[in-house]
């Protein structure tokens, strides 16, 4: 119900109270006047009574009298007494109950006064029978008996007409009352029952306003219900986003990254399958790095930056079924219902890989947002992890022949030798020296001498074992440290570098350049030392003793 109903309604029922109070007023005065009525007419019947009782009281005292003057008889005079004596009462009463009515009051005063003189009349005649009887009586009769008896009829007439005209009047005005009782009732019926009608009305409308408002207070609740869920939900997502992040700073591999990526997206789109793809570092080729959940598609192991409109344009892309350009690598067509987002890793301008998710469209637009910044800290974490990488890298590794430098082999040469030593297992140290490097390089020149320092260092590389520790101690010295090998085999590996250096053929400015060859010097753990500084030393000892002994030759250090 709206204000305005409401106010008109309010306003009807006042009106409607204002109406029906009014029939109340009116049917209260009108029964009142209608009582009031009936006690005149009562009142004026009983005027009427008293003028008969004081004639008829008259009457019964001449009767008496007139009995006693003719017998004598005791009685008779009683009973004149009797009637005599009621007379002032009568007229007291008659009096008493015409107060308030002036002109009956004076024909009542005037019909007293011609009563008293009758009664007077019929004393006297008494009088004179006990002093003369009955003829001395009669003789006392006076002539003024009649007036008197005409007047008093008169008088009681006049009076009885008077009350006759009053009852003539109250009947009419009982009559106008209850006509006016009567419609009254016929209008307040109906105006009641339209009141009765209008608050039936009025409720049900309430009635039927507040069911609607408490509708909807329960579909505004639910609603907030919804919104706190979302809004939790949402902080769940976030914490686990800032928590994703935090962690990824402390990451040490990318492997590490890989699977906090497989958690946090587990945690906010736990229907998606996604994999995560790293760009190699010919920048042409994305390969397979993670994976996770279950795909229409089996993600394949290694798929070309041109297969993917993510990569290509450097932005996030999303095919479904129906709408988009659909990446390569997805497969010929996705599920029905699945929705494919592809989001570059990109960080500082550089291209690192690519997240794929799939999963129902709606989902992924929810949390696009969330998606997207959590491919922006992988992004980040993976720059930081290649940027360390290769500042560690860059701290170990030699220039020139891409060989593990001194430092390293420092470093490594001791944990290697721990590990064997508590093992119980042989290790070998070989020196290297290219011969007459001077020379060479006087001949061909700095540039042509670093050409095969380079060449010698991818040889060094190929021809030795993944555990095999290959470094460049400086300039055209090198040193192999071979993990778990004894003299022999470390012997057998020195003659095998040193044949295919021999062998080893370097083109330099469209030719070929002259051969060179290598010495060697082999020192065993535990035979020739028990430290990196004595088995260095013994192997040393022995390279030096191959170049004495002719050089382009290996020899083992003499045992300690
Ligand atoms: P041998 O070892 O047979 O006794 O004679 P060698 O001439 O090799 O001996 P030496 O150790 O005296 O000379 C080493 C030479 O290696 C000196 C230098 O010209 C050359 N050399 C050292 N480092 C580099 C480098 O980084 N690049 C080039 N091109 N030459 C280097
Ligand atoms: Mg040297
Ligand atoms: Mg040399």
């Amino acid at each position: 119900m709206n204000n305005d109903t409401r106010q008109r309604s309010r306003t009807g029922l006042i009106m409607a109270a204002v109406i029906f109070i009014a029939i109340g007023v009116g049917v209260v005065l009108g029964a009142h006047r209608l009582i009031m009525d009936a006690s005149s007419v009562t009142h004026s019947n009983e005027v009427i009574v008293r003028i008969d009782e004081l004639e008829a009281r008259l009457r019964d005292a001449e009767a008496a009298q007139r009995g006693y003057l003719l017998t004598a008889n005791p009685i008779f005079l009683a009973d004149y007494r009797n009637a005599s004596e009621k007379l002032p009462g009568i007229y007291a009463d008659l009096r008493g109950r015409i107060h308030d009515n002036p002109a009956q009051l004076a024909r009542a005063q005037s019909l007293w006064a011609h009563v008293q003189q009758r009664a007077r009349q019929l004393a006297q005649t008494l009088s004179r029978y006990r002093e003369g009887g009955l003829p001395a009586a009669q003789a006392a009769i006076d002539h003024g008996v009649i007036e008197s008896s005409t007047a008093i009829r008169q008088q009681a007439e006049a009076m009885r007409e008077a009350e006759v005209i009053l009852l003539v009047q109250r009947g009419e005005s009982t009559h106008d009352s209850a006509n006016l009782l009567r419609e009254l009732a016929l209008l307040g019926i109906p105006i009641g029952i339209l009141v009765i009608l209008s608050v039936y009305r009025l409720l049900v409308l309430e009635i039927r306003r507040r069911g609607q408002a408490e509708g909807e207070t329960a579909q505004a609740n639910e609603q907030l219900q919804v919104t706190l869920e979302r809004v939790e939900l949402r902080s769940t997502e976030l914490r686990a986003l800032s928590n994703y992040g935090s962690m990824l700073q402390s990451c040490a591999q990318p492997e590490e990254a890989w699977q906090l990526t497989e958690s946090l997206f587990a945690t906010i789109l736990p229907d998606a399958a996604g994999s995560i793809y790293r760009i190699r570092n010919s920048q042409d080729h994305a390969e397979l790095a993670a994976q996770w959940g279950e795909t229409a598609q089996v993600s394949p192991e290694m798929i070309a930056v041109d297969a993917c409109w993510a990569l290509r344009r450097g932005q996030p892309h999303a095919t479904d079924a129906m709408h988009g350009a659909r990446c390569t690598h997805l497969g010929a067509e996705g599920a029905v219902d699945s929705t494919d987002l592809c989001v570059p890793l990109v960080a500082q301008g550089a291209q690192l890989g690519l997240l794929s998710l799939s999963s129902s469209e709606q989902s992924l637009s929810a949390h696009r947002d969330i998606i997207e910044a959590a491919v922006e800290k992988l992004s980040m974490a993976l720059a930081n992890l290649s940027l360390q990488d290769r500042l560690r890298q860059q701290s170990i590794r030699d220039p020139l022949t891409g060989l593990f430098n001194r430092r390293y082999l420092e470093e490594s040469a001791t944990r290697e030798l721990a590990r064997c030593a508590r093992r119980g297992l042989p290790l070998s140290l070989l020196m290297l020296d290219i011969d007459h490097f001077k020379s060479f390089n006087d001949l061909h020149g700095h540039a042509g001498g670093d050409t095969v320092l380079a060449q010698f260092g991818k040889l060094l590389q190929t021809i030795t074992r993944g555990e095999d520790i290959v470094c460049r101690y400086g300039g055209e010295e090198f040193t192999l440290i071979l993990p778990e090998a004894d003299v022999e085999a470390a012997s057998a590996r020195a003659e095998a570098i040193r044949l295919a250096v021999e062998a080893m053929q370097v083109p330099y400015l469209g030719k070929l350049l002259p051969k060179v060859t290598v010495s060697i010097g082999v020192a065993g753990y535990p035979a020739h030392g028990q430290t990196q500084e004595t088995l260095m030393q013994a192997a040393d000892k022995a390279l030096y003793q191959a170049k004495r002994a002719g050089r382009n030759r290996i020899e083992i250090a003499i045992g300690m």
